[in-house]
Formats: C-alpha cells, sequence, structure tokens
C-alpha cells in the first residue's frame, strides 16, 4: 500500500503551525524509526484550548509547548495511549495549566508472558541502534511505556472530552496499538475531524505487540474508523490522511494479507515465529526482524483465537510452535 509522507522541509521542530483552521500543531524533536519525524503535538480551539498527547519528556518539548499556549486557557489534555512519546507531559502541562487529564485509563496489564525477544535466538539486532536517532537519552523507542499516567477524567466511546467556542471533541476507543488507545473526533460545525495518534498513521503500519497489542482488536477498531465518515484524519506521526476511510480501506487489506502469509507459513510446516519471519520478511534487515516477530505473533494470536492455528502453550509466546487445525 501508498503510505504518506510528511516534507521534512513543511514544518521547523518547536513551531505551533496551524494545519486546519481550529488546529496547530508543534513536533517535538524525537525523531526514531517508531515516531518518524517527532511527536505531533495538537493545540485545539483559540483562547480556550484543548492540547492531545503533550508528548515526550524533553525540554525543548515543554518549552516549546509553553510558548505556544501563552495568553491561551487549557481546559483538557487529551492523551491517545501512554507511550513515552505520548503522555509523559501530561503531568507537567497538568501542574502549569491546572486542566485536567482525560483518557480512558492508564496502560493496561499485560494479560500474559509472550517471553523474551532474546530467548528467540535467531534475531542478530547488533545494529538496531542504527535506525533510531534519539537527542535525548530521556527519549524512549515507542515501545517504552509511560506507567505513571492515570487520568483525571475517564472517557468511553461517545464521551465528550472537552468542548470549546463553536467545537466539541469526543472520545473514541480504539483498542489494538494498546488496550487503552483512544482516538478524539473534532466536530466544529462544518467537518469532523479524526485525531488517530498511533491508531493510524499516515507514513507506516501501527505496531501492534502482544499481549497489550491485540490484532484482533486492532482490525476492529480500523472498521470503526473506516465506517465513521470522518472527512479527514489527524495522526500523531506524520501529515494529515484526507481520504481516511480508503486509507483504512488499505491498511485492513494490508493487514489481512499478511495474516493470510502467516497461516499459510504454518501450513507449509514452520512452527516457529523465527522460521516464518524468515518467509514473510526475507527482503527486510535483519534488524527489523525483531520487530516482526512480535508482528507475526500478534497475526498467530488472532489465528488461535479464530480456532485455525493452535499451540501447545496456553498462550501464545514468541518461543510456542504452532500448528494449522
Ligand atoms: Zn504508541
Amino acid at each position: 500500500m501508498e503510505f504518506l509522507t510528511l516534507d521534512r522541509d513543511s514544518f521547523d521542530y518547536g513551531v505551533a503551525q496551524p494545519i486546519a483552521p481550529l488546529v496547530r500543531r508543534v513536533i517535538a524533536e524525537n525523531p526514531s524509526k517508531f515516531t518518524y519525524f517527532g511527536t505531533g503535538t495538537y493545540i485545539v480551539g483559540h483562547g480556550d484550548v484543548a492540547v492531545i498527547d503533550p508528548g515526550p519528556r524533553l525540554d525543548s518539548h515543554r518549552n516549546a509547548l509553553a510558548a505556544a499556549l501563552a495568553g491561551e486557557t487549557v481546559r483538557a489534555i487529551l492523551v491517545t495511549h501512554c507511550h513515552a512519546d505520548h503522555s509523559p507531559l501530561a503531568e507537567w502541562l497538568a501542574a502549569e495549566t491546572g486542566a485536567p487529564t482525560v483518557a480512558f485509563g492508564p496502560h493496561g496489564d499485560d494479560a500474559w508472558d509472550i517471553g523474551n525477544d532474546s530467548d528467540v535466538a535467531a534475531y542478530d539486532v547488533e545494529d538496531e541502534a542504527e535506525d533510531v536517532a534519539p537527542v535525548d537519552s530521556e527519549v524512549k523507542v515507542e515501545e517504552a511505556t509511560d506507567r505513571s499516567f492515570a487520568p483525571d477524567i475517564v472517557v468511553r466511546t461517545g464521551d465528550e472530552a472537552v468542548a470549546g467556542s463553536g467545537w466539541t471533541m469526543v472520545a473514541v476507543h480504539t483498542p489494538g496499538h494498546t488496550s487503552n488507545h483512544t482516538c478524539f473526533a473534532l466536530d466544529d460545525g462544518e467537518r469532523r475531524t479524526l485525531f488517530t495518534g498511533d491508531h493510524v498513521m499516515g507514513w507506516s503500519t501501527t505496531v501492534v505487540s502482544p499481549p497489550d497489542g491485540d490484532m484482533t482488536a486492532y482490525l476492529e477498531s480500523l472498521r470503526l474508523v473506516q465506517g465513521r465518515g470522518d472527512d479527514v484524519g489527524i495522526p500523531t506521526h506524520g501529515p494529515p490522511i484526507g481520504d481516511l476511510a480508503g486509507y483504512v480501506g488499505d491498511l485492513i487489506e494490508h493487514r489481512l494479507d499478511r495474516e493470510r502469509q502467516v497461516l499459510d507459513a504454518v501450513r507449509s510446516g514452520l512452527d516457529a515465529i523465527p522460521d516464518i519471519v524468515g518467509r514473510l520478511y526475507a527482503a527486510y534487515p535483519r534488524r527489523l526482524h525483531r520487530p516482526a516477530a512480535r508482528s507475526v505473533l500478534s497475526h498467530l494470536v488472532k489465528l488461535v483465537d479464530d480456532g485455525q492455528v493452535t499451540t501447545a502453550d496456553p498462550n501464545p509466546r514468541l518461543t510456542s510452535r504452532y500448528h494449522p487445525t
């Protein structure tokens, strides 16, 4: 499928840039293979504003947000999910402004132990660091989880998260990337904008890593977004997505293609994740095989749930053996 790109010359780090009549974006300087050019923090409204995903604990980003919000009244701090590039600055911003944090809930409890990546000895990832360009030692890759975050206000699908002058934002729970992931739908009376967080990203597919990441839930959440009829999607990483329903349709097809490939591999006798990864990702650099193993596991969890694959382990793990039913 075709992904969308953001022109590096089209923005400056730390500058509040209008990208829609009610929406300004401040990009944090935390580029990496998980964050693209960095985290996009969104400021919605004028005068009375909401902030979506304050971002990573990074001095330059904190200063940029303080400057961008000077003279504004922050009414709510919305958090899509608790990865380290999204939620950590919420604590500072809430203390600074007195605004409540609003989210589905804290990060979920891991439902079972999938084993360690290092148990899967086939992956040589010594060159993994090449892809990551942290600008601050506190900046971790996206998988780093902010377990300290707990919202002041808990929202479910359909709940109003915040309202401003002539606009409202409503929560849309979209589990899959994480179990607590929530999109926020902005309605200004003229058009409907969905802030998609990491659920739908313009530049890349979304990491779905068990046990908190769930491929069955992810596909259901994609179908939910596909059917909503929003005019535009705005992801945390990357440019706005114009034809959101069409784009999400491509994402669904892409995932179902991969699921078929995983099932075909198991049916052909490959029973271990490293072997399946070796076949499906043969054209990719070896350093991508470790995250690919998590992705293959996410498909195997779904195939086990769907009754098409079995494993002797009580729950699918990175080191389990898989067989067709
Ligand atoms: Zn994330």
